[in-house]
């Protein structure tokens, strides 16, 4: 009964499958599945390197000088890939508006407020999320910076 019941799903499973086929309506393949544009992939690269560079810079890596070129390169690639991104999705006749400035701004300011209240690892310099008693990376206990006396 279990195997005849099983027989039977699949029967009508074949059987929605097929069905746009054989009433002439194929479905679009290229649409059923869309792969990340090389805008969206360049974007994710770029706050990526964002990220880093604004870590490096916390951590004292980077000085100030190189910090701002950095981020002002990083922050135009962004933003091109924004735009690049923005125009394939409105179909390139839109004009361009200012919501991927935004967009980066938001993004610039999450990983700002991550490391306002984060905690840097004295260790291994791992970034931690605000409130961390133990570094995630290396399990090191953390030093609480921010002054929170006990009232
Ligand atoms: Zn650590």
């Amino acid at each position: 009964m279990v195997i005849l019941g099983a027989l039977l799903l699949v029967g009508i499973a074949v059987f929605l499958i097929l069905q746009p086929v054989l009433s002439g309506k194929e479905a679009p393949l290229e649409s059923a599945e869309k792969d990340p544009s090389d805008a969206q992939f360049r974007k994710r690269v770029s706050l990526l390197q964002l990220r880093d560079a604004e870590y490096e810079y916390a951590m004292g890596k980077l000085n100030e000088e190189d910090y701002l070129i950095l981020r002002k390169a990083i922050s135009a690639e962004a933003l091109a890939a924004i735009r690049e991104e923005e125009e394939e999705a409105s179909g390139g006749d839109e004009a361009v508006d200012d919501s991927g400035d935004a967009e980066l701004e938001e993004e610039i300011a999450k990983v700002r407020a991550r490391l306002k209240g984060g905690v840097f690892c004295s260790e291994c310099g791992f970034p931690n999320g605000p409130g961390s008693r133990f570094c995630s990376e290396c399990g090191s206990p953390l030093q609480v910076s921010h002054p929170s006396v006990a009232s």
